[in-house]
């Protein structure tokens, strides 16, 4: 059974080293509990954080102990009435091929009519981020134009999708020429600027949004949400979603002062975690589900394959690999 620990907190970028592999012993469920096997690991820009013993909304991964993700398993063996052999799982889990549980804190989960890597994405932790954070702190109306950063990752796409389906003007940010094509054919964004390409971003964002920025979906911070900031509109929202921009600096970056164009144009800003909402989620899965349904949503994952590739695929993330969700298939 390998397991992946936690071997280094990483200084700066993470790297392969951080992370180390063992074996030990397939668990067998014992009274009231289940044994799972895994299918689908989610890898996270978050985690980077739990990778830092610095203080945050979530506790830190412990040194040299499995770190644990989003996941989905299946039940291979079950000493709990209420988990069938065969049924599927999704939760937080250790990075382990199989571990067993007492179920608690865990979903079930149906892949006969998604597949079951959606309630990672899309069904799962960053779709409800898109939703809640654009409909509870964004509140797009009707013809205003939404600004997203980090457009084609697993949140971003779902942003601007629901910004359309709101009846926005929806402008992406995005790292790679594939990934502009991508956002304005398959998930009908109106404009979208390849940041790295881009010599003057504050302009380009002027071109694509001559109206003016009402919403900005902000997932990177940095430069990129400086340049968006710098067209913004009286009374905008800007959801401060992630900042994965500055996750691997070892010093805190100086920007411009944002404060002045903040009260000048009485700007809201509000960072929030999704986590902050649960009790919207039922509603918003819903939601989601229907306009799935409906074909008003598309999803984009990206599927690495096999166990040993869980750290590697983590570490993409950070190189822009993945489009939408980073899925690792065991
Ligand atoms: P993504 O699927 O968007 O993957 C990360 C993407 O970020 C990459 O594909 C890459 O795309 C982009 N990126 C990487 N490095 C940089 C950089 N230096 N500058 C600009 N873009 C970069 O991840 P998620 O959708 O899961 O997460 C997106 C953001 O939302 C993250 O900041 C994450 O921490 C945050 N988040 C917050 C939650 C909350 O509750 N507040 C919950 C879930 C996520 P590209 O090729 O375009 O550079």
């Amino acid at each position: 059974n390998r397991v992946i620990l936690l071997d280094k907190r990483p200084i700066g970028t993470p790297t392969l080293n951080d992370f180390k592999f063992i074996e030990e012993e397939k668990p067998t469920a014992k009274n009231g509990e289940i044994l799972l096997k895994a299918l689908f690991v989610s890898v996270d820009p978050y985690l980077r954080g739990r990778m830092s013993d610095a203080k945050s909304y979530v506790p830190p991964f412990e040194l040299h102990k499995p770190i644990s993700s989003g996941m989905i398993a299946e039940v291979i063996a079950s000493e709990n009435a209420d988990f069938k052999v065969g049924s599927h799982v999704s939760g937080l889990l250790e990075w382990k091929e199989f571990q067993v549980s007492t179920g608690k804190g865990l979903n079930k989960v149906d892949g006969t009519k998604v597949g079951l890597s959606a309630y990672l994405g899309i069904l799962g932790m960053t779709g409800l981020t898109a939703y809640l954070g654009l409909t509870e702190i964004g509140k797009p109306k009707e013809g205003e134009t939404l600004v997203v950063s980090g457009a084609a990752g697993a949140v971003g796409s779902v942003v601007g999708q629901i910004g359309k389906v709101l009846g926005c003007r929806v402008v992406g940010l995005a790292g790679t020429d594939e990934k502009v094509e991508m956002l304005k054919k398959d998930f009908g964004y109106d404009e979208v600027i390849n940041y790295k390409t881009t010599k003057d971003i504050s302009k380009a964002i002027k071109n694509a949004a001559p109206n003016g920025v009402d919403v900005y979906f902000d997932n990177v911070g940095g430069e990129i949400s400086d340049a968006v900031l710098a067209n913004i509109n009286n009374f905008a929202r800007v959801p401060v979603c992630g900042a994965i921009s500055l996750y691997n600096d070892t010093e805190i970056a100086k920007g411009p002062r944002l404060q002045p164009i903040i009260v000048k144009n009485s700007v809201l800003m509000q960072g929030f975690i999704v986590s902050n909402y649960a009790a919207k989620f039922p509603e918003a899965i819903q939601k989601m589900a229907t306009w799935l349904k409906d074909g008003k949503l598309a999803h984009q994952e990206t599927i690495v394959e096999g166990f040993d590739q869980i750290p590697q695929a983590f570490l993409d993330l950070f190189e822009g690999k993945n489009k939408g969700k980073m899925i690792v298939k065991i």
